[in-house]
């Protein structure tokens, strides 16, 4: 049956360049084109590992739609050769500079305020690129755009804190709330809010065609990396990769300031159907900005780890640590300049009057499939780096 978009019009077959395809999302989003559109994907990475099974063997039923480019977009000028490659749209998924200056994330990021650090002009690049080619972008941003939510600045025992004008996240209304410049974690949501302005401006000026993706949190397989397994020991990922690590190890899960930061988790999985949506339905999508994420998934750190411990010994079939989880700063976990997101609620608005969009998986269930994908990938490799003695 043809595909057909919201409207009932059937979808043409698209040419997509994707920039960062070979990481976390960029690898979800090439399994679903792959297996369920007939579009085609031009992948742009610096890696591949985690596509390697979409682009052989030659035998795969969408070989020849998805090829790989091995380009560094920060000083790769292909991209900007490539109109005959009739792309569109473009999807720039690439990851941004690192959130703070500490052993926690990898390298030190220091050229927010100028305008030609790497990570701006190339991602400007790729923005000045889609204006002046009339091609259409679908830029990644981050929810941490918005910050800590006005509630975080009330008396703690204030009833307003529990008005959800106080910390409900919306596209259209809610300020970007940031810390001093020292907190340098702020550094990552400023250099994705510098962009969202430049794209939004380009796009009030210029006619550029764009959608705004805030991710909220997306977890599932192939997040990140396992410290000291396929990443480096000394780097710090994101929540599940640092719970996941502890619970193959064995370890306590180390609460960063009391773990008393709420955030709410959506599945990989129904997100890039939101992102399939936006991809084919530029007509709803263009100009928007959309908050994605699972309003109803909200826990707490701690929560979250509590939830972790008891689904990993399930699907492990392990016991859980004698104790299960330990108190950390996060001067000590992240270093100096860390700072904290109290609460990130998606208004679903936008993205429901725009695309129908609703996320449907429960916490409990996307963590049990992908825990189940961590122990499976992992747990050996744990096993015998464990059990290699020590040099002396
Ligand atoms: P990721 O790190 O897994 O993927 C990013 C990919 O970009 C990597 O494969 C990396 O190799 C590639 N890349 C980085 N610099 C590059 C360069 N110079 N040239 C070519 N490729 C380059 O991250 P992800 O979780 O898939 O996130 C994708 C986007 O979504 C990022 O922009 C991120 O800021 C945003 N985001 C994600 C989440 C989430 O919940 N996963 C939350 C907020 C924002
Ligand atoms: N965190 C934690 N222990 C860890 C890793 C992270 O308590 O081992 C906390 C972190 O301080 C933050 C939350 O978990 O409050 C989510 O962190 P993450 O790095 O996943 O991204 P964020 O949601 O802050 O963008």
């Amino acid at each position: 049956m043809a595909r057909v978009d919201l409207d009932g019009n059937p979808i043409k077959p698209l040419t997509i360049c994707m920039i960062g395809a070979g990481g976390f999302i960029g690898s979800h989003l090439c399994e679903k084109l792959m297996s369920e559109t007939p579009h085609t994907v031009f992948a742009l990475d610096v890696y591949n590992d985690k596509i390697k099974h979409l682009l052989e063997p030659d035998s795969l039923p969408w070989a020849g739609r998805i090829t790989f480019h091995r380009l560094n977009i920060k000083h790769d000028s292909r991209i900007k050769d490539s109109s005959r490659w009739q792309i569109s749209p473009l999807i720039s998924l690439r990851f941004a500079p690192p959130r703070i200056t500490t052993r926690a994330r990898s390298t030190p990021f220091t050229a927010i305020s100028s305008t030609r650090s790497p990570w701006y002009s190339s991602s400007s690049g790729s923005v000045k690129y889609c204006s002046e080619n009339n091609k259409r972008l679908i830029h990644f941003s981050t929810c941490e755009v918005y910050g800590k939510t006005i509630g975080a600045f009330l008396p703690k025992d204030s009833p307003l804190r529990k008005d959800p004008a106080y910390y409900i996240l919306k596209e259209d209304e809610s300020p970007c709330i940031f810390g001093s410049i020292e907190k340098q974690r702020w550094s990552y949501a400023c250099a994705k809010q510098l962009i969202e302005r430049l794209i939004y401006a380009e796009g009030a000026e210029n006619g550029l065609e764009f959608t705004i993706v805030r991710p909220f949190n997306w977890i599932g397989p192939r997040m990140d990396f396992i410290p000291g397994i396929d990443g480096p020991s000394e780097g710090v990922p994101r929540v599940l990769a640092c719970f996941s690590n502890n619970l193959l190890r064995g370890e306590p899960l180390k609460l960063v300031d009391g773990g008393q930061s709420q955030r709410t988790f959506v599945y990989i999985k129904d997100a890039i159907e939101a992102v399939l949506l936006m991809i084919e339905n530029p007509a709803r999508a263009n100009g928007h900005i959309f908050n994605v994420g699972n309003p109803n998934n909200e826990v707490t750190v701690r929560q979250l780890a509590e939830i972790m411990i008891q689904v990993y010994s399930k699907v492990s079939g392990e016991k859980s640590p004698e104790t299960p989880t330990i108190d950390v700063s996060s001067k000590e976990f992240y270093g100096e300049g860390y700072d904290d997101s109290d609460k990130r609620i998606p208004d679903m608005t936008i993205i429901n009057r725009q695309l129908g969009w609703n996320p449907e998986t429960s916490l409990w269930d996307l963590l049990e499939s992908t825990l189940t994908y961590q122990h499976r990938t992992y747990a050996e490799a744990i096993k015998k780096v464990i059990a290699k003695p020590i040099a002396s």
